[in-house]
């Protein structure tokens, strides 16, 4: 189940100058709950989406996990990629409970490149504007 919590217009953190929308909210199964954050951009070459799941600890640190993928379109339909924080719109977000994860963290964890792809993947598809903004043809 996907909940919506907050949904804004914001500066395109890419600094084109346009406003683009910002969303949170959460995707829940079972008894897990992954909050998700997203910004809808779009520099013209179609959508370019860039979300941050934060999931429960992975490490023995107990901090949260911050997990940066980024989605386009492209003619095979979306292709997305695991992505550090230092390229994303958070490289400048210092939150001390939240970790962000390395593209390598994330492929070195067991099943943990599929969780992701899996919440990503039911964001993309069933997220009411995140999908449509995804597909815009469907
Ligand atoms: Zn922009």
């Amino acid at each position: 189940m996907i909940t919506e919590d907050t949904r804004k217009l914001v500066d395109c953190p890419c600094g084109c100058g346009r406003d683009i929308p910002k969303i949170s909210g959460s995707v829940e199964n079972g008894n897990s709950k992954t909050n998700f954050y997203a910004y809808l951009m779009d520099e013209g070459d179609g959508p370019n989406l860039w979300l941050m799941l934060q999931s429960g600890p992975w490490f023995e640190d107990g901090l949260d996990c911050a997990i940066v993928v980024r989605s386009v379109r492209d003619e095979d339909g979306l292709t997305a990629y695991l992505k550090g924080q230092r390229a994303s719109p958070w490289k400048d977000i210092e939150i001390p409970e939240l970790k962000f994860l390395t593209r390598e963290e994330v492929m070195a964890q067991e099943g943990g490149k599929a969780w992701v792809f899996r919440v990503h993947d039911e964001i993309t598809h069933h997220h009411r504007e995140i999908s449509r903004f995804m597909w815009p043809d469907a």
